[in-house]
């Protein structure tokens, strides 16, 4: 049997940091195991479903080269399907329609909540004589449609791919919604239809789909289907073990990219979310993930969000890019703040590196190499204040050879001819180049820097 999986999102939002590891564990999973991955939208709840959230959630997971095979397919586009089956499930008795108004409904439950019993439908359109349901449909009255849930049906049980055995009674469903009165599916509904049609065998998502799952595997028993193998991912929690949200830093998936972090390294750190592949270790690439990948190291308990990991991942990942493949990522960052990236720029990657969190902290960190206007932190201003003298410096800089061996002899050539203490004057030299307090070493800074963008400052 060869392997599919799919990732179905909803299009309500971005797409955030728990759907994005879903998307990818699927993904590992299919490619592991040569089979493929599907990507289909659950646009079917019109209210909350937005284009733009679609959009959006393709262009993310095209930047996380989280690459389908199949589809985009969107549920709005196959309705005839959902009623196709429906008008099936009707016909065979394995579900009805059912009259009840939402005043009706919330009369019910009401009722219920008074007797302290659990709410849940009572079947009483299950019990309407077909003449009278024939005359409700003739008068126009709308209708949901039900599954009838097997009485008699015991235990649903399956055997979860992350969890282990689960059990859950029967007797806690009560006949849900297949299709709303509206004429659109539920959810619940939609994805079986769908997971079946599309051949899906394994189902890998959040924790919070499990008392959905033996819903789902009873319309597969109505149907006569046999249902995917199920796998529910715990959750993800904030630093401060509560669930996961915006206050952590957990945003959208394209505001990482927009602060400079790699597609590699969100890959890495999506996956060490969900599973331990390697305790000593913890950068990887994507190739080595599918590698790696086995469900059964899906973790059980619930994954914490560290962004300092994040951080520490994104650098390695920055450190493993050539110097001018790091150089293209950087650009795009650069350019948006008007500057433009060129060759030379290379030769500062590999002193700047270790410093960077994000491929924005190049353009942050090396202001000077940009601009002439660049930035002047406080201790460089500081230091700049105390003017020590610069009045022939730049001559003899320019008659060395530009490499840090002879520009470290003339600076401290310079700075004995003035009785300068080099631990003072090397500062300031520094300050007056780059506007910087701190910064690679001062030497090799000045060797990848342009001689004539060097001289032009120590001359203004
Ligand atoms: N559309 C559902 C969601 O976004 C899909 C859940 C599933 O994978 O079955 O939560």
């Amino acid at each position: 049997m060869s392997v599919k999986t799919r990732f179905a999102p909803s299009p309500t939002g971005y797409l955030h940091v728990g759907g994005a590891r879903t998307a990818l564990f699927n993904y590992l999973f299919a490619k592991k195991y040569g089979g493929s991955f599907v990507l289909r939208i659950e646009d079917t709840d019109p209210e909350r479903s937005k284009p733009e959230y679609s959009e959006q959630i393709l262009i993310s997971m095209k930047w996380l080269s989280l690459d389908w095979d199949e589809g985009p397919y969107y549920q709005s586009q196959r309705m005839e399907l959902y009623k196709k089956f429906a008008e099936k499930l009707l016909e065979e008795g394995k579900a009805y329609r059912c009259f009840c108004t939402p005043e009706e409904l919330e009369q019910m439950r009401e009722e219920q909540r008074a007797k302290g019993l659990p709410t849940r439908y009572d079947g009483r359109c299950s019990r309407l004589s077909p003449e009278e349901v024939k005359r409700r449909v003739e008068a126009g009255m709308p209708y949901a449609i039900r599954l009838k849930v097997p009485q008699d049906r015991g235990v649903i049980a399956w055997k979860d791919l992350v969890k282990g055995p689960i059990e859950i009674d029967s007797k806690e469903l009560d006949d849900f919604v297949l299709v709303r009165s509206d004429g659109t599916p539920t959810y619940n509904y939609a994805v079986v239809i769908d997971d079946y049609d599309m051949g899906i065998t394994h189902v890998l998502r959040g924790e919070d789909h499990i008392p959905n799952t033996p819903k789902q595997i009873l319309i597969y028993e109505a149907l006569g289907w046999k249902a995917p193998a199920f796998g529910h991912m715990p959750m993800i929690l904030g630093k401060d073990k509560t669930k996961l949200s915006k206050r952590h830093g957990a945003v959208g998936v394209e505001a990482y990219r927009d602060e400079g972090f790699l597609p590699e390294a969100m890959f890495n750190f999506l996956a060490l979310l969900g599973a331990s592949f390697d305790p000593n270790r913890d950068v990887y690439t994507k190739q080595e993930l599918i590698e790696l990948f086995d469900e059964n190291k899906i973790g059980l308990h619930p994954a914490v969000f560290d962004p300092d990991k994040l951080y520490h991942i994104n650098r390695e990942h920055m450190k493993m890019l050539s110097t001018s493949e790091l150089l293209e990522r950087i650009k795009p960052f650069a350019e948006a703040k008007g500057y433009k990236v060129e060759p030379f720029h290379e030769q500062l990657i590999p002193l700047l590196v270790e410093r960077m969190h994000t491929l924005k902290d190049f353009v942050e960190l090396a202001d000077y190499i940009f601009t002439d206007d660049y930035t002047v932190d406080q201790k460089a201003q500081e230091i700049l204040e105390k003017n020590f003298p610069v009045e022939g410096l730049a001559d003899m800089l320019a008659a060395a050879p530009w490499d840090a061996e002879h520009i470290e002899a003339a600076l401290r050539e310079y700075a004995a001819q003035k009785e300068l203490k080099p631990r003072e004057y090397f500062p300031y030299i520094r300050a007056v180049v780059t506007g910087k307090s701190v910064g690679p070493s001062l030497f090799h800074l000045l060797e990848a820097m342009p001689k004539d963008m060097v001289l032009r400052r120590l001359k203004r």
